[in-house]
């Protein structure tokens, strides 16, 4: 990332720095961090709303972020030890509670609401002084793979703005991409940092499970949502993880280690001996014809820099969306049971009944404040869990989640990572795959082995398709705990792709820019 140094007060320039860079040059004082989140801003307003607008940000925070950043200069002026990335921008995915400032999820359930407290990766960026530019789009309570589910409307790929920028945490990764912000937080159940990564030439990770806190992050499927770093390089990425993780007393699943040497591991390149795990299941048949070859590449590329490949086998991932989907809508339907209309957001009263009840008033706030794809998960889920059918589908799905744990555990006495295309296309035209469900659900097939098994998985920029110039994702995938391995591999791969190409994917990308999206 050694471009040509433009001067520190071109505002362009400040938004197409990394948050390494920004970091150094706000530590040296080459520029404020009032300028810097300024710059941010503009862009923002700039590229943001319209018609053809990016639609990345649900809530701009300009006010805050600013008081944030002027404290920050403040602070530095008067010489204080201030961390690493003070003053480095930051975007929230609409997912995590953030005090004083609206949480939706992407459903009009919560449209209104503000929470009274902050999400502890929440508490953390603001104890690093990052301010937060705003919140971002998403699909409806994090289901689906387009954030087309959002209730406020989808947000535009900024590498051709008629395609998804992939879900549900497309917010986050079309704001990087589109140089709206260097870093965004995601979370990531199925795949919602990883693919949404893939499509828009970005890096996502989805950290181990239990490494980064999950209070305050609004519940999707207990048992796999992982919060987890965005970034549009593997250091930057590392940078944030870092800030973001560790051990949370109001998280019960919170792992007690100490979080592992994520931007150490960002800063080696050295890749020979490692042994690299090609999941056979996932990068054959059923990948895109550009998808492959960039994998292929990307792989040919790790061994040329010393690495071995191994073939490995791992057969229970062909059940892991089938299983997915049973886990997911069961702990959904529980998990969004308490918008009750009592507690949060809207209430809606039944037309025509003069004095109604709770339970009416409930049925006509969940009627009309969830979407579609909420209301099918919640049905299929009350359904997987109602007695007599429990153990044949929730039962056997648990059963196959341990299969593919022991796949994973067989696999890794082989492999230091594993590899595989995050996502079989790249990103697809808006509208195209709205209407059919399941073929939404195929964008998982990939990513989902990750959460049903708790591992830590990465997914950075391999390369573009040729078929149609879009990005394509390569994934890495590490064993429980050892989060720093996918920072070592990414890196390494980052910047043996780099120097092949020139530079950094985002560059290839088109301009977007007021002009653009107000066609
Ligand atoms: N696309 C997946 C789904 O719809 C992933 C969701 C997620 O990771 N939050 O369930």
């Amino acid at each position: 990332m050694s471009s040509a140094t433009p001067p520190a007060d071109d505002s362009r320039s400040l938004t197409r720095r990394t948050a390494a860079e920004l970091a150094q040059m706000l530590r040296t004082r080459q520029v404020s961090s009032v300028e810097v989140v300024q710059a941010h801003l503009d862009r923002i307003h700039g590229t943001d709303p319209g018609e053809r607008g990016v639609h990345a940000f649900l809530h701009v925070s300009a006010d805050s972020a600013l008081a944030t950043a002027a404290a920050v200069d403040r602070a530095r002026a008067a010489g204080e030890q201030l961390h690493p990335l003070a003053g480095v921008p930051v975007a929230v995915k609409d997912v995590m509670t953030t005090r004083g400032m609206p949480t939706t999820c992407g459903s009009r359930i919560l449209d209104g609401w503000i929470p009274p407290y902050d999400a502890t990766v929440v508490r953390n960026l603001r104890d690093a002084r990052m301010p937060i530019l705003g919140k971002t789009n998403m699909d409806e309570f994090a289901m689906g793979s387009s954030t087309e589910h959002s209730a406020f409307g989808p947000t535009r790929n900024p590498w051709d703005l008629d395609r998804i920028p992939g879900g549900s945490g497309g917010g986050s990764a079309a704001a990087l991409a589109a140089f709206q912000a260097p870093l965004a937080t995601g979370s990531d159940t199925g795949g919602s940092i990883r693919q949404p990564a893939a499509v828009t030439g970005t890096v996502g990770v989805k950290p181990t499970y239990g490494g980064v806190s999950r209070y305050g992050l609004v519940a999707l499927a207990s048992s796999l949502d992982q919060a987890g770093p965005c970034g549009r390089t593997v250091l930057d990425t590392a940078l944030l993880h870092e800030v973001m993780a560790g051990h949370d007393p109001l998280d019960s699943t919170s792992l007690t280690d100490d979080v592992p040497d994520v931007v150490g591991a960002a800063r080696n390149r050295d890749v020979a001996g490692l042994r690299i795990g090609v999941i056979r299941e996932l990068s054959g048949d059923g990948c895109q014809p550009g998808v492959r070859a960039r994998f292929d590449e990307a792989t040919a590329l790790l061994v040329e820099a010393g690495a071995t490949l191994v073939d490995v086998e791992c057969p229970s991932f062909t059940a892991a969306l089938a299983a997915y989907y049973l886990i997911l809508p069961s702990e959904a339907s529980s998990n969004l049971a308490k918008f009750d209309a009592m507690r949060y957001g809207l209430r809606v009263r039944p037309e025509k009944v003069v004095d109604p009840t709770a339970e009416q008033v409930m049925a006509a706030t969940r009627a009309a404040g969830f979407g579609d794809e909420v209301k099918r998960r919640i049905i299929l889920g009350t359904y997987a869990l109602s007695s007599g059918y429990y153990d044949a589908y929730y039962g056997s799905a648990q059963k196959v989640r341990t299969l593919i744990q022991r796949d994973f555990a067989r696999a890794f006495e082989n492999a230091d990572v594993l590899v595989s295309p995050t996502a079989p296309t790249t990103a697809f035209r808006l509208g195209e795959k709205l209407e059919d469900p399941l073929a939404m659900y195929l964008n998982d097939v990939a990513t989902i082995p990750a959460n049903l098994a708790g591992v830590p998985a990465m997914s950075i920029p391999a390369g573009i398709a040729d078929e149609d110039d879009l990005p394509v994702g390569f994934q890495i995938l590490a064993p429980a705990r050892a989060d720093d391995r996918l920072y070592h591999v990414g890196a390494a791969l980052e910047t043996l792709l780099e120097v092949r190409r020139g530079g950094p994917l985002l560059d290839r990308a088109p301009e977007i820019s007021s002009a653009s999206v107000a066609r």
